[in-house]
């Protein structure tokens, strides 16, 4: 027999107060509390133990004390790889078994990665695609071949060459993988392109139609650049920039040679001052 160590770890207080006493705490089907590994854009990481039911709000916001220099939130993956992507119009949600599935994300292994205006959902559907490609045992044709189609697909649109109907297409095949896979990896693993579609479909849009990342992230559909009103000319994105692909004087704006950028991200990431924009190609 094999029990979850979360599982163990919850027997001594119920033992000590009761069953009543625990099944107090919790949501109508799910009791309780339930241990969430809290990851990302998130100011304070890290594992907290919350009543089931529990907001996702409270979770980023008043556990999680926000989000990392104040940047917009943008979603919140949970459920490990094939779970999905929460936007942030439910944030509100209390997070119990049932309501994440409802969602079309799902509790999994209790993983919580915060995103912020800085990820692009795109990428982050291929990222997990990839990963899953590998975890596919590969004994039925529809998560094997389907994974490879996704990842084949999701590829050509971070890489720019994403054609109208790709996005319908990814959609297709996820139904199918979750109606027809023989085992519960397959049917949850279209779970990153579902929810990231269903939640930010605009985004696939407008790499597909408007060779552009929103978020700044796929580097052939994204050029940097330094805002001189807000850059302060600390050099902190200089110093940080593989390439040597920005110069400035100290105290003056800096800027970027397109030429030598290779889209890292890197200067953003540095910057206290929110001064490295993103446009598309
Ligand atoms: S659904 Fe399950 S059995 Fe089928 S290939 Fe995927 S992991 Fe293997
Ligand atoms: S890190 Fe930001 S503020 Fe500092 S020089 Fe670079 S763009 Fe300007
Ligand atoms: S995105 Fe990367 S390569 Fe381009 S300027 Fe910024 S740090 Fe340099």
């Amino acid at each position: 027999m094999l029990n979850n160590v979360e599982t163990l770890a919850s027997i001594p207080t119920i033992l000590a107060h009761g069953g009543e006493e625990y099944a107090k705490l919790g949501t109508e089907k799910s009791k309780g509390t339930k241990v969430f590994a809290m990851v990302g854009k998130v100011k304070h990481t890290g594992l907290v133990e919350v009543p089931m039911g529990t907001t996702l709000r409270t979770l980023i916001y008043d556990i999680g004390g926000g989000i990392i220099k104040d940047r917009p939130f943008k979603a919140i993956q949970t459920g490990g790889p094939s779970g999905g992507c929460i936007p942030e119009s439910l944030l509100d949600l209390p997070v119990d078994f049932d309501t994440l599935v409802e969602y079309g994300a799902m509790m999994g292994s209790g993983g919580m990665i915060v995103m912020d205006d800085c990820s692009c959902m795109v990428e982050v559907a291929r990222y997990y695609i990839d990963f899953l490609c590998e975890e596919s045992c590969g004994k039925c044709t529809p998560c094997r071949e389907g994974l490879r189609q996704m990842r084949y697909i999701l590829n050509e649109i971070c890489e720019g060459r994403g054609k109208e109907g790709d996005v319908e297409l990814l959609e297709e095949i996820g139904h199918m993988m979750q109606d027809a896979s023989l085992c519960a990896l397959g049917r949850t693993t279209p779970n990153p392109v579902l929810t990231t579609i269903k939640f930010f479909r605009e985004e696939y849009e407008e790499h597909i139609g408007e060779h552009r990342c929103p978020a700044g992230v796929c580097a052939a559909l994204t050029r940097f650049a330094i805002d001189p009103q807000a850059c302060k000319g600390c050099g902190m994105c200089a110093k940080a920039c593989p390439t040597e692909a920005i110069s400035g004087e100290r105290k003056q704006p800096y800027s970027i040679e397109p030429a030598a950028c290779i889209a890292c991200g890197s200067c953003r990431e540095v910057c206290n001052f929110n001064a490295v924009l993103t446009e598309g190609r």
